[in-house]
C-alpha cells in the first residue's frame, strides 16, 4: 500500500504565531509518527507583518504560489499593533489569502473542552458545542477586500462599503446546513441552524435573511431558526449549549466568534478554519497576541486543534478514513490533556505555557496508542 504525502503550506507568522506552530508541529509529528497510510510534508512560507517591515511586501508571490500549490495550509497569526500600511490598518495576510483563495466559510468550532474552567456557572457550560460559520468573502468587509470599490474618503468622512449577493449567501447557508446535517448524522449534535444577521434595521441583511429561509427550505431535516445579531449577543452569554451551527455575516463572526471563544476558555482554546471549494487554510483563532510574545505563554491548544481539524477536512475531501481517525485521537488527547486536571493554562488562571501544553497532548497521545 502506498503511502499518501499531503504537502502542507506553513505560515508561522508573527508573535506567538511562530510558538504555537512550533509547538503543534512536534504534536503532528508525534501523532503521525506510526501512520503508514499517509504523512503529511511541512513547506515552510514567508509572511507577515515583521516580513512587510523587512522587504515591503506582507505577503509574497512565492508564498502565495505554495499555498496554491499545497494540499492544506497551516497558518500560525499575522500583523502587530505597530507594523502598519501607510493608511493605518495592520497587515493582514490572511484576509487577502481569503480572497485570493476563495476562502469563503470561517468555521470556528466553539466545544467545552473537559477541564477547563468556564466564565458560566451553569453546570450546562460544560454541554456547549457549536460551530459559528462566518461568511468570508463580503459583508462588512468587502471594501477592505476591494478597495477600488470603497467610496472615496478624505479628512472630513470615511466609508466601509459593504455587500451581500446572493451568490455569496446561498453558498454559505448551503456549507452550513451541511454541516448540521454532518453533525447529526454522526450524533453530535441536534440538527439545527440559526442564522445570525441585522435583517430589522439593515436592508442588505434583510436579504440575506431572506435567502437563508429561501435555502432552508432545501434542507426539511435540519431545524432552521433564525435570531437577531444584538439578541445572539446575549443568548451566547446565556444558554449558549442551545445552539448547534450558526452562519453568519462577515463582521459580525468576527466579533461572536471571539465572544464564542470566552466561553470556553480563551482565545487559545477556539481553533478555525477558513475552507473554500478547493482550498483550506487552518489556523487558531487569536491573533499575535503581542502583550505575550517571547514569554512562553501561549495557550498551543487552539493551533492543535486546528490542525485537527485540518486532518479531518483533508480525510473527508481524499476519502481518507485514517485521517479522519487520527483527527480524532488528536482532539481525545487535547480533551484527555486537560481532563486530567494537571495543566492549567496561563490563561485560565494557571502556570502552564506553550510548552508544557504540548507536551501533556504528546504525552496523553501515547498513552492513548498504548506506547
Ligand atoms: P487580531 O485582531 O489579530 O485577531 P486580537 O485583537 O483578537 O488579534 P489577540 O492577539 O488574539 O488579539 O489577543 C487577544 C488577547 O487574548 C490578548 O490578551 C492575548 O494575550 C490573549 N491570547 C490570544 N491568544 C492566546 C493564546 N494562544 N494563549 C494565551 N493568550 C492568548
Amino acid at each position: 500500500m502506498t503511502k499518501q504525502l499531503f504537502k502542507i503550506a506553513v505560515l508561522q507568522g508573527d508573535g506567538i504565531g511562530a510558538e504555537v506552530m512550533d509547538a503543534c508541529i512536534k504534536v503532528l509529528e508525534r501523532l503521525l509518527a506510526d501512520q503508514s497510510r499517509f504523512g503529511l510534508s511541512y513547506i515552510h512560507a514567508a509572511g507577515g507583518a515583521q516580513h512587510y517591515a523587512q522587504t515591503g511586501t506582507a505577503l509574497p508571490e512565492r508564498t502565495l504560489r505554495a499555498c496554491e500549490d499545497a494540499d492544506a495550509i497551516l497558518f500560525g497569526a499575522m500583523g502587530l499593533p505597530h507594523i502598519r500600511y501607510p493608511d493605518g490598518t495592520e497587515i493582514s495576510p490572511q484576509l487577502d489569502l481569503r480572497k485570493d483563495l476563495d476562502l469563503y466559510a470561517g468555521v470556528r468550532p466553539i466545544r467545552a473542552i473537559p477541564g477547563v474552567p468556564s466564565v458560566l456557572a451553569d453546570p450546562r457550560a460544560a454541554q456547549i458545542d457549536f460551530v459559528l460559520v462566518r461568511e468570508q468573502s463580503e459583508g462588512l468587509f468587502y471594501g477592505r477586500l476591494y478597495p477600488e470599490k470603497q467610496p472615496k474618503a478624505d479628512d472630513s468622512e470615511a466609508f466601509d462599503l459593504g455587500r451581500i449577493s446572493r451568490k455569496a449567501s446561498e453558498r454559505l447557508f448551503d456549507f452550513a446546513f451541511r454541516l448540521a446535517r454532518r453533525r447529526k448524522d454522526a450524533n453530535q449534535a441536534k440538527g439545527q441552524v440559526t442564522c445570525v444577521d441585522k435583517a430589522n434595521v439593515l436592508s442588505s441583511m434583510a436579504f440575506f435573511h431572506k435567502i437563508y429561509w429561501e435555502r432552508a427550505k432545501l434542507y426539511a431535516d435540519i431545524k432552521a431558526s433564525h435570531c437577531y445579531v444584538d439578541a445572539m449577543a446575549l443568548n451566547l452569554v446565556k444558554r449558549p449549549w442551545d445552539y448547534d451551527v450558526v452562519p453568519t455575516e462577515n463582521q459580525f463572526g468576527d466579533i461572536l466568534s471571539d465572544l464564542a471563544a470566552g466561553l470556553i476558555g480563551g482565545l487559545g482554546m477556539s481553533p478555525s478554519a477558513d475552507i473554500g471549494d478547493k482550498h483550506g487554510l487552518f489556523q487558531p483563532s487569536h491573533g499575535t497576541a503581542p502583550d505575550i510574545a517571547g514569554l512562553g505563554k501561549a495557550n498551543p491548544a487552539a493551533m492543535i486543534l486546528s490542525a485537527g481539524m485540518m486532518l479531518e477536512w483533508l480525510g473527508e475531501k481524499h476519502g481518507l478514513s485514517e485521517a479522519c481517525t487520527e483527527a480524532a485521537r488528536l482532539r481525545q488527547a487535547v480533551d484527555a490533556a486537560f481532563g486530567s486536571g494537571k495543566i492549567r493554562s496561563v490563561e485560565s488562571g494557571g502556570q502552564d505555557g506553550t510548552q508544557a501544553i504540548a507536551a501533556a497532548v504528546i504525552s496523553a497521545l501515547g498513552k492513548k496508542s498504548g506506547k
